[in-house]
């Protein structure tokens, strides 16, 4: 059996495709279907000549999603290079569709949502999440180039790494346990046994706010590496962005024109990123009529003003460090701030990378525990690291979905997720 994006290399040959009836039209002798067979979509032309009257009728008579296989001869289209099609010879259903409930008429938001098994069939949904997994691989062939080793960490904890505002609770036998917000401290142990590793994985927040830029549920990569400092990390960071947006540009040029994604500022994510302090960016904000101040935590409103300002990521670092998680290092130069960066994307997407260096001093370490009232019991374990040979490192956070709907251009991060968990749905 051949694939329709393998089908460049069958130009004159009779194949066999497989798949689903995606539209169609007739004009008298002619019956042009568009099948889809999840690697792509060609038009196959049915022609009364070439087709016993029962097997014209038949491709007449298709519906949407029926499907079905044809056998026909692989021609290149005359007039647009790189597009085939196939003359049809022999024609067979495998399955009905009656009334497919999407049809190419508007549908709301709702509705695709509940359909959302459905709507992954549509060009865009499929075009969205080809770009996704095309991320991922970039992500993982990137790290792995760059030796970091994939340990993963786990997705049910006996506490909560950061906050406890969007912890998800678990009856765990009894005891209380929580899905996991981060692999991030998991990473610290395993850096301290592999030196580079990163974990790729689901993590789970219960965002009480609806946004379109968040999920209950959404896939992250995490890098941690032993002895690199904040600016190296930074490094790596940009030059991960770089590498994810380059192979999207590369690999996934029929995706982003099925998007009718402008790639222009795509074109540009080119290292080094401009860097900017958090004190500065909060100057920006506020000469934009903002009302932060020193100290605060910026907002996507905040977000968008900083990143209006640059033609790519922009890298925010030196948070005061109590808009920051406990871990990150405080800066040796002024203790008000950690050595943390947020990169913020293009385009209005907001932040797509969170990282830091860690703070390996136990004391340090200790006192932050106590001020953000968390239970220094449950970090023992976590403590040990410090104890145990402390190293300097740094690590960071980026989400897929996030990433990924900001290469594709999605309205919604809703787009990025095969199956998204919103506050308000998580059917079917
Ligand atoms: P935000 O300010 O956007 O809520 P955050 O500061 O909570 O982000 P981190 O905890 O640093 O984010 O998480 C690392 C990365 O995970 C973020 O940069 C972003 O790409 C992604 N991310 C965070 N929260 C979500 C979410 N609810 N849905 C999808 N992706 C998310
Ligand atoms: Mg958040």
């Amino acid at each position: 059996m051949v694939t329709i994006s393998e089908l460049g290399k069958h130009v004159g040959e009779d194949v066999k495709i497989s798949g689903w009836l995606h539209n169609s039209r007739s004009s008298g002798k002619l019956v042009f279907l568009v099948i889809r067979d999840g690697t792509g979509f060609c038009q196959c032309v049915a022609f009364q000549g070439n087709l016993s009257p029962e097997q014209f009728k038949l491709a007449g008579d298709l519906t949407q999603e029926t499907s079905f296989f044809v056998v026909g001869t692989v021609k290149e289209n005359p007039k647009q290079k790189g597009i085939f099609e196939i003359d049809v010879k022999q024609i067979e259903k495998y399955g009905d569709s009656v009334d497919f409930p999407i049809s190419p008429k508007e549908h709301g938001v709702g509705f695709l949502m509940s359909n959302r098994h459905l709507w992954l069939r549509s060009q865009k949904q499929w075009a969205t999440l080809r770009i996704r997994a095309r991320i991922v691989k970039s992500i993982r062939d990137f790290l792995d180039s760059e030796g970091f080793i994939n340990v993963d960490a786990p997705c049910i904890t006996p506490s909560s790494c950061e906050g406890t505002t969007t912890l998800f609770e678990l009856d765990y036998f009894g005891k209380p346990a929580f899905l996991s917000q981060s692999g991030q401290l998991y990473n610290e142990a395993a850096a301290a046994a592999f030196g580079k590793v990163y974990c790729l994985g689901p993590v789970f927040r219960a965002e009480k706010s609806k946004t379109r830029r968040h999920l209950i549920e959404f896939w992250q990569v995490e890098p941690e590496a032993a002895f690199v400092l904040h600016e190296e990390n930074m490094k790596i960071q940009e030059r991960l962005v770089e590498r994810i947006v380059k192979d999207a540009l590369h690999d996934c040029e029929t995706e982003l024109k099925v998007l009718e994604r402008d790639t222009t500022v795509l074109q540009h994510v080119v290292t080094p990123f401009p860097r900017i302090t958090y004190t500065e960016a909060v100057k920006i904000c506020q000469q934009e009529g903002s009302s932060i101040e020193w100290g605060g935590d910026f907002g996507a409103p905040d977000e968008s003003i900083v990143s209006s300002k640059f033609d790519r990521p922009v890298m925010i670092e030196k948070y005061p460090a109590q808009v920051k998680a406990f871990y990150m290092k405080q800066d040796p130069e002024d203790p008000r701030v950690v050595l943390c960066d947020d990169m913020i994307a293009p385009e209005d997407v907001g932040e797509i990378i969170g990282g830091s260096q860690r703070e390996d001093n136990l004391d340090i370490l200790l006192k932050k525990i106590t001020d953000h009232n968390l239970p220094r019991e449950m970090f023992d374990w976590y403590l040990d690291l410090r104890k145990y040979g402390t190293f300097p490192h740094s690590g960071f956070g980026l989400g897929i979905e996030r990433a990924t709907s900001w290469i594709a251009g999605s309205q919604h991060i809703r787009e990025a997720s095969p199956f998204p968990r919103l506050l308000d749905h998580n059917y079917p």
